[in-house]
């Protein structure tokens, strides 16, 4: 059994989020401890642990994330951002549920 984390509970909706995008692959919401004027993380749907369980089969799910994240920046005029992966305890990564980090000075427009 795969061991659920809090990004389990969000992407099934049993917790609120702030999400600011969605679709069948994706879900993207709002950081709770903002390091940026606007900090996102980009899930995917399909539960992966961390960038080092990638394998061939799922390798494809970091490009996707990218690409979704390239899409969202584009559709918003966000001119400018920073994509991070924290990868393992020593790297940083503190949910074991592989995501995305996306930060920019710019905010989302209202
Ligand atoms: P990492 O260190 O790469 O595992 O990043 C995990 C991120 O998840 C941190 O930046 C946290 O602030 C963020 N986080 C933890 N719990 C929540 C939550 N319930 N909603 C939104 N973000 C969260």
């Amino acid at each position: 059994m795969e061991e659920r984390t809090i990004f389990h509970r969000i992407r099934d909706k049993e917790i609120p989020s702030d999400i600011v995008f969605e679709d069948d692959e994706v879900l993207a919401f709002r950081d709770i401890h903002p390091k940026a004027p606007l900090h996102l993380l980009f899930i995917p749907k399909h539960f992966v642990a961390s960038i080092a369980d990638v394998t061939p089969e799922t390798s494809f799910i970091p490009g996707m994330l990218i690409a979704k994240a390239q899409k969202f920046a584009k559709e918003k005029g966000i001119a400018g951002y920073r994509l991070t992966f924290h990868v393992g305890k020593e790297g940083g990564q503190e949910v074991m549920y592989l995501h995305l980090h996306f930060l920019s000075d710019q905010k989302l427009p209202s």
